[in-house]
């Protein structure tokens, strides 16, 4: 199936994408935007179905995020009732009983912002971005479209699907998530590591409010948070070392509300009336090369991190917005001079991002003591050196 300014079974495009969740949209958005190029994006997904209810998946997006939105033309449309504002932000060490001298709080008001992100539902977020690429005259996209061969060389590049068709393009960007096929296609390599933990998500009702405050708590077996949702409910993304995931998965609602609170420190009360629990396998992952010839990696394909901070959805539209800017240029856009800025820009800071998320997660999985010490007395010191804090958000925030 095909939609948008192209016809049915039209091959030509100069971009071909391969992915169509929020990162390959969101550079079909831009590249449709600046006009210059003919972008087609391939979804091995059948449809684009929003599920009943809210989605699982929510994103904690960044300042610099909401702004992409902005000039991919799909911010509006989840303003008006799909983004939610968080105000604060409230973090504490689970080995440690709960003491205001030991929560790290992060406040807009004390920071002079009007917020510190907005939470989104995933569904709306593809959502947004789909209809904002189709909004451009040279964008098509096709559902149901596996890509499973990958032909790369100087003239061009082309894509080979599960139906046998072949579609050609002057350069393929892989968008095609974590596992990405055309990653291995293009013969790149990885560096990665298994958290061996694995993340449960799920809505919850809680008896106190929100409070438009996120709230995380840093225990042994990795840290559990609670987004408040537009709903009055949170969303919860509980990333669990195996054993604990396993048993989670296999609790009894009113159990799994149970450790759910008691993991929380009880901060907004009893916790109830969950949705089903979904749950995903956490690992941190780089690809050695974000480029190769007529060929590109963004988002998830080329980098994982852990969901403790939030950061994977926002490093990827990131990744959307400078290869943007890269191929934002009359011409062949598999030039390799683009390529290669591209590669430079995004791989600096992406690993300066996964190095700190990933020192984060190490520090707070340590259990012995006196380093569970020293570690409450770091947290103690970033709050109170009101700097160093406003450092530490401003850079979440991508401002
Ligand atoms: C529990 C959890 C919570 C998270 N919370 C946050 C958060 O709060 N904030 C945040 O910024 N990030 C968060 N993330 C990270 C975020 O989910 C990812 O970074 C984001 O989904 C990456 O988007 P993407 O477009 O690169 O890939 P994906 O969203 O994985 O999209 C890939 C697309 O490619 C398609 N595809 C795959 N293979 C093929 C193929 N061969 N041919 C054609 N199409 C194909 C798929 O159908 C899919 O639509 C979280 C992740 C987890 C696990």
């Amino acid at each position: 199936m095909s939609t948008g300014g192209r016809l049915d079974g039209d091959s030509a495009a100069d971009v071909i994408i391969v992915g169509g969740g929020p990162v390959g949209l969101a550079l079909a958005a831009l590249l449709g935007r600046a006009g210059r190029h003919r972008v087609s994006v391939l979804d091995a997904r059948a449809s684009f179905a929003l599920p009943e209810g809210l989605d699982a998946r929510v994103y904690a997006l960044s300042r610099a995020s909401q702004q992409l939105l902005v000039r991919c033309g799909a911010w509006d449309a989840l303003a008006e009732r799909h983004a939610w504002p968080y105000l604060r932000m409230e973090v504490w060490d689970g080995a440690r009983p709960r003491h205001p001298a030991r929560t790290l709080v992060f406040d807009a008001a004390e920071l002079a912002e009007p917020d510190l992100g907005h939470i989104v539902e995933n569904a709306r977020l593809e959502h947004a971005l789909r209809d904002a690429a189709l909004a451009c005259e040279g964008v098509s996209l096709r559902t149901g479209a596996r890509v499973e061969a990958l032909e790369l060389s100087l003239d061009g590049a082309a894509v080979i699907t599960a139906e046998g068709e072949r579609l050609q393009a002057g350069l393929v960007v892989a968008a095609d998530g974590s596992g990405s096929r055309l990653r291995m296609l293009a013969g790149i390599d990885v560096q990665q590591r298994d958290y061996r933990q694995r993340a449960i998500v799920t809505h919850v009702v809680t008896e106190q409010p929100h409070g438009q405050t996120a709230w995380q708590r840093f225990l042994p077996t990795g840290p559990v948070a609670l987004l408040p949702l537009g709903d009055g409910r949170c969303s919860v993304v509980w990333s669990a070392d195996e054993p604990l995931a396993e048993a989670l998965l296999a609790m009894t609602d009113e159990a799994f509300c149970a450790a759910l609170g008691e993991a929380t420190d009880h901060v907004l009360g009893a916790v109830s009336a969950p949705e089903p629990r979904v749950d995903l396998p956490l690992r941190w992952l780089h690809a050695r090369s974000y480029t190769a010839r007529r060929f590109a990696l963004a988002g998830d394909a080329a980098h994982v991190v852990h969901p403790l901070a939030g950061q994977g959805a926002n490093l990827g539209l990131a990744d959307a917005a400078m290869l943007a800017e890269c191929l934002d240029r009359d011409g062949d856009p598999g030039e390799r001079r683009g390529l290669r800025r591209y590669e430079r820009a995004r791989k600096t800071d992406n690993l300066a991002m996964l190095a700190a998320l990933d020192a984060l997660q190490r520090v707070f999985s340590l259990r012995t003591e006196p380093l569970i010490g020293l570690r409450a007395g770091g947290v103690g010191l970033v709050q109170r050196i009101g700097p160093l804090k406003r450092r530490l958000v401003r850079r979440a925030m991508g401002v």
